[in-house]
């Protein structure tokens, strides 16, 4: 038994730490070893408890109860909201865009607006549930534009959303206006606080500027906010909260119609495990609004430093309103060799790709753990950025740029794929599996003159390509 453990410690080396404070994507450090433990118990404790049937399981009925509470608490919800613990952020947005789909039944082919900067769980919703988006540019402050929205609604619209912040650029969209025009025109609207809506209560708090976003501005039927970001609590938990319960009961699904028990679910899950909502439950117990506080203090006072000290070649996109930073590149560097670089000093910062017509930005998700090492953060990115100039740009041949523009990805056979990815450096065996280059610089760039389109193509096309079981020999 211990050996197999062994082994599984042996696998973790190859994957990013997920605390220090170096991860700025995809983890979320507080940076203190109790919250990691009692995260981690918890989640030990309950990770047999199913929580298919809270009438069976009364303790995962209590703690969801509990951690909507808390919530409601940081998201001015009135007396009358309720709210249910998702398994992540896109399971909370898909739910979100089911139920004011199911809402309006007699809406025969419905619509949402977007803003351009909207989380891509929301392109997600649309392709499942048979929801148009409608993709709106948001200003040159990166904050949707309501004006644009308030064209872009129609009969057919059942559903607006706004994001607090936007995971891009890190900025809270107008949400008392974007309410207001889906409420005088009986719509719902949704604010996406899956990154932000744990944190920004606490900014307020300590006094610093935070745009309205939460249920306190009239017309926001529901918001969503990840347990698992700003929570810090181990990965596995969002909440979905409504205003009313009679806007939840779309997304309640019964099921009596078979042999077996009556299914009834409040989400998309069904046999769910109670763990990650104990471990959730057990960090907020455990931190309480007062750890939050000074989590949000310290995490906010990084962002402050970082966004101050930005080494020349580099500048932040747009001033933030939460704890995301964006940083484009100058003409002298690129953003793909300087990501690079900052994984040769032991950092992960994470590229994106150009978009409407906007270059490519480095995304920074800044962690409360952050703040002890934000001076060598900074330090690290300024000797990132002469590195980078010295290496040069990463340039795409043009006669590539122009082969890669007129391809049609969806008249591109598996050996297409297969010649691409292996022109691209992706894979260049696909047996070899995840053989990515030290540097995927070459990649990025390579990537980020595809269109949007080709780029999904060819990253699911790689995607299957990894995706293949190990069998045993013989
Ligand atoms: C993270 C995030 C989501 C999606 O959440 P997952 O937990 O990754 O499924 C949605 N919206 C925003 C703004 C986010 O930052």
């Amino acid at each position: 038994m211990d050996d197999v453990l062994a082994r599984l410690r042996e696998l973790q080396v190859a994957d990013l730490p997920v605390h220090g404070g170096r991860t700025l994507a995809y983890v979320y450090d507080s940076g203190l070893p109790d919250v990691d433990r009692i995260g981690r118990e918890a989640v030990a404790a309950y990770a047999g408890s199913n929580g298919l049937d809270p009438t069976s399981f009364p303790s995962l009925l209590a703690m969801e109860n509990d951690l909507v509470g808390f919530a409601c608490d940081l998201l001015d919800a009135p007396d009358s909201a309720v709210g249910s613990v998702t398994s992540g952020g896109t399971e909370s947005v898909l739910l979100a865009v089911q139920g004011a789909r199911d809402a309006s039944p007699s809406v025969s082919n419905p619509s949402m607006v977007v803003a351009s900067t909207v989380h891509a769980a929301f392109h997600k919703a649309a392709h499942y549930f048979g929801v148009t988006a409608r993709v709106v540019p948001v200003g040159a402050d990166f904050r949707a534009d309501v004006a644009a929205t308030a064209a872009a609604v129609d009969e057919s619209t059942v559903l607006v959303v706004g994001s607090a912040p936007s995971y891009a650029h890190g900025v809270v969209d107008p949400i008392p206006e974007l309410a207001a025009l889906a409420a005088s025109r009986g719509i719902r609207c949704h604010v996406d606080a899956c990154i932000g809506g744990w944190v920004l209560p606490f900014a307020a708090r300590l006094g610093r500027p935070v745009p309205p976003w939460t249920f306190a501005v009239d017309g926001v039927t529901s918001i969503s906010v990840d347990t698992h970001k700003y929570a810090y609590a181990p990965k596995g938990t969002s909440l979905l909260v409504h205003r009313t319960p009679e806007l939840r009961r779309p997304q309640f699904f019964a099921s009596a119609d078979w042999p077996g028990y009556t299914m009834l679910n409040t989400t998309m899950q069904s046999t769910k495990s109670g763990g990650p909502l104990a471990g959730a439950w057990a960090v907020v117990q455990h931190l309480g609004s007062a750890g939050y506080l000074a989590l949000a203090a310290s995490v906010f006072e990084a962002v402050d430093r970082i966004v101050a000290g930005v080494p020349s070649g580099l500048s932040v996109v747009v001033p933030p309103d939460s704890t995301l930073v964006a940083l484009t590149c100058d003409t002298s560097c690129d953003a793909f060799t300087v990501c690079d670089e900052m994984k040769e000093r032991g950092w992960y910062v994470q590229p994106q790709m150009s978009y409407a017509g906007a270059p490519p930005t480095i995304h920074l998700s800044v962690s409360a753990a952050t703040l002890s090492s934000v001076d060598e953060l900074l330090d690290d990115l300024a000797s990132s950025v002469a590195a980078a100039r010295a290496a040069g740009p990463v340039s795409v041949d043009p006669e590539v740029v122009a082969f890669i523009g007129a391809l049609d990805p969806a008249a591109l056979s598996e050996e297409d794929f297969d010649g691409l990815l292996a022109a691209s450096g992706l894979t260049g065996d696909p047996s070899a599996g995840l053989a990515l280059p030290a540097r995927m610089a070459p990649v990025n760039a390579m990537l980020d003159v595809a269109s949007p389109a080709l780029r999904e193509a060819l990253l699911i096309a790689f995607l299957d390509r990894l995706s293949r079981p190990v069998r045993s020999a013989g």
